[in-house]
């Protein structure tokens, strides 16, 4: 019997019972109390998330949707900008500011690699008379599996008053961050992945300093405004009708992680990362990163050549009902990715691995079955002691 999928994506992930009865009911007055006072309760949770003070808003859209709203909110026709870039998604928040006009010079590092805070630093002290408006940055880069040490870059960047903008979209309550002590300018994220709830919400929370810069920014927007996004959530509103659903599985999944608190969340993600990457290697296989580069989200393994990804994939999928992404480019077929990210449990990474020896073992890669298993197994036997 095959039942429900195992969704083991780096989103969206799977979403917690809990959450879904919470979004299972009749619509109610967007202006009126009770959803002001679910407004309130969701945006100070997410600011605990984000570990900030500044600005939050949220907006009816996927992660890019956020991303777009940071560049035409914050970054003006013909300002420079420095992308970095790790992978996919560094690309596309590259390719969103030019888009809306910005001169963009892009810092490209190898995939599976994280960036290097010191070549950060190098380039923007050429930059003596300040014409980088902005850097660009994402914290989980989903495509490979690394991440970016953003506080490391944040540093780097001294007292150059570029604005630091992050695309967490897939890191936020995954790996460790802190807009405020690490002075993060512009930090956007989505619903569907550590937030445990379907996509269609994107997060974005902007400094005092970001918002200065707004004051005289040229771009134009209407659905994106921030000014009319803050005027709203004062009268306890959002500009547009929002996803309501979306906002009672938001305020259960923040009440889910409050519960858990956040450094908990965090270092569950981290143990999880460790145990599935502990795991693969007993199994002989490789990993894209190395382990100073790992993500907590999601883990990118090279398959085995005379396999390939995509057929380890599609056999999971076929036996098991288990779904793991595949690469992106370049990637496709050359790896496939394992989510644990979000509302992932214990028992869900011993499935995966288990069924992945199985299929190892079907596709004649030479393994003893319970090799990795045993590893995880001991890795959880020994979280339960503490
Ligand atoms: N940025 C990162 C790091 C992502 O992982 C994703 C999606 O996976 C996005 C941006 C884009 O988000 P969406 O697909 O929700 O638009």
């Amino acid at each position: 019997m095959k039942g429900e999928p195992y969704l083991f994506l780096p989103g969206p992930t799977p979403v917690p019972e809990r959450v879904c009865r919470a979004m299972n009911r009749p619509m109610i007055n967007h202006r009126g109390d009770e959803f002001k006072d679910i407004l309130e309760d969701v945006v100070a949770g997410i600011k605990q998330i984000y570990r900030t003070r500044a600005n939050v808003l949220i907006y009816p859209a996927s992660g890019t949707g956020g991303l777009e709203a940071a560049v035409v909110n914050f970054i003006s026709p013909g300002d420079q900008v420095l992308a970095v870039s790790i992978g996919v998604f560094g690309d596309r928040f590259a390719m969103i500011a030019s888009n809306f006009g910005a001169v963009v010079e892009k810092m490209d590092f190898s995939w599976g690699t994280g960036a290097d805070p010191q070549k950060i630093k190098e380039r923007l002290a050429q930059d003596t008379d300040h014409q980088i408006k902005a850097v660009l940055i994402t914290q989980n880069e989903t495509s490979t599996g690394a991440y970016n040490d953003v506080k490391a870059v944040r540093e780097a960047m001294g007292d150059h008053p570029a604005l630091l903008m992050v695309d967490a979209v897939s890191g936020l309550a995954a790996i460790e961050l802190r807009m405020d002590e690490w002075k993060l300018d512009v930090v956007i994220s989505g619903s569907q992945k550590a937030f445990m709830i379907p996509p269609g919400l994107s997060f974005m929370a902007f400094s005092d300093r970001a918002y200065q810069v707004h004051k005289s920014n040229t771009n134009t927007s209407y659905y994106w405004n921030v000014d009319q996004g803050m005027e709203y959530q004062l009268k306890g509103q959002t500009p547009f009708t929002p996803p309501i659903s979306l906002y009672f599985g938001l305020h259960e999944a923040l009440q889910m992680m409050a519960e858990e608190g956040l450094d908990n969340v965090i270092a569950r993600h981290t143990a999880y990362r460790d145990l599935v990457r502990a795991s693969l290697r007993a199994l002989g296989l490789k990993l894209l990163t190395e382990d100073r580069y790992a993500s907590a989200a999601v883990t990118s393994v090279i398959a085995p050549p005379e396999i390939g990804a995509n057929q380890i994939r599609k056999y999971m999928f076929d036996q098991f009902n288990i779904i793991l992404a595949g690469g992106q480019q370049s990637l496709d077929n050359v790896v496939f990715r394992v989510g644990h990210l979000g509302y992932i449990r214990e028992l869900d990474l011993l499935s995966v691995l288990a069924a992945l020896e199985i299929t190892l073992l079907h596709f004649k890669f030479p393994l003893e079955l319970g090799t990795g298993l045993k590893i995880a197994q001991k890795a959880i036997f020994d979280m339960h002691q503490q």
